[in-house]
This record gives structure tokens, sequence and C-alpha cells, in this order.
């Protein structure tokens, strides 16, 4: 059997270094970071998914426009990446809100149809894979299986469900991002 591995981006206007969210940030993965990316991608011959953030598309429509030629899969990353809006603190409806923004921003300006999310800074609760069905979406990359995370991010508590979570891809159960759903 061969093996392989996916590579995925997330893109977005925040700054390691200040640790928070900056235009000038955007700017420069406009300008310098995604031009990089794409020609090493073209190089090797590699299809990825880029997970934009749905403000940030907004604000920088061309940051999502210049994968398009390349082939590979626009994706949503929620509709901001502040750290109060994050999908483990928003209600099913608001998780909804934020995912039919992005999903319909990003497809405006990709017409490409958008179905696969990870949620900002991997933050999902229990509200989470309802409000993914019933906004059109099939595919989650939140859980990062059995990477230990806690404590060193935001929402790190959450994150020691990864430890058990399967380690392939899976089916989730319907309020649990981090189980599969029990066959039947
Ligand atoms: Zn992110």
């Amino acid at each position: 059997m061969s093996k392989y591995c996916l590579l995925t981006n997330d893109v977005e206007t925040h700054s390691i270094w200040f640790n928070t969210l900056r235009d000038e940030t955007g700017v420069k993965v406009l300008e310098e970071g995604m031009p990089l990316l794409l020609e090493i991608y073209k190089k090797f011959n590699i299809k990825s998914t880029f997970y934009f953030v749905g403000d940030m598309a907004e604000k920088f429509p061309d940051v999502v426009k210049m994968i398009l030629p390349f082939g590979h899969e626009v994706a949503s990353h929620g509709w901001t990446h502040e750290v109060d809006q994050a999908f483990d603190v928003l209600s099913f409806e608001q998780q909804k809100e934020h995912l039919m923004r992005s999903k319909n921003i990003l497809e405006d300006i990709s017409k490409q149809k958008v179905v696969s999310f990870r949620a900002p800074a991997l933050r999902v609760n229990q509200h989470t894979p309802r409000a993914l069905i019933e906004t059109g979406f099939e595919s989650d990359s939140s859980v990062a299986s059995q990477r230990f995370d806690a404590f060193l991010s935001f929402g790190g508590l959450k994150k020691l469900n990864w430890l058990r979570a399967p380690r392939l891809p899976y089916q989730t159960a319907a309020d649990n991002l981090f189980k599969k759903e029990m066959v039947r």
C-alpha cells in the first residue's frame, strides 16, 4: 500500500509575532507568503486545501483568487479569528451564521462549492457538527488527532479530547466531533 499525506493551509491575518490580528499580516500573506507557497506546490505538483477566514477573504479577495488557477480547494476557516468569537464559545445559531457568512463570501469569490471547514484555533463544541451539517459542509478538519496541545493554546482543556480521537478519517457523531458515530 502506498503512503500518502494531506497538506492543508489556514489563511488568516493572525500575526504570530504580534499575537494579534493585523491587516499588515494580510498584505504580507497576499504579496509574499502565498506566491511563495503556490510556487512550491506547483513545483512538486501538490494539490492542497486552503482554509480561508471569511473576513480576510472580504478584505483581500485576491488572496482567494490567486489559488484558483492551480486547482486547489477553497475551504472555510470560519468568519473571524478573534479569540472571543471562537466556535467553542459561540451558540448553535451563531456558529451557523459564521459558517454561512464565510461560505457565501468564499463561494462568491471562487465560484467553487465550499464544503470543507476547519475551526479557527481548532476550537469547537458540541454544537459544531450539527451547525456544519445544516449549512451544507461535508468535512471538518478541526480535530488534530493524537496531538497534545493542552495549555499551549486557547481552549486547551477541550483539546485533550484529541488524544482519544480516531486517527484515520471518520464519520463524526452528531454532537461530538471528537468521536466516531456508532455503527448501528
Ligand atoms: Zn487559524
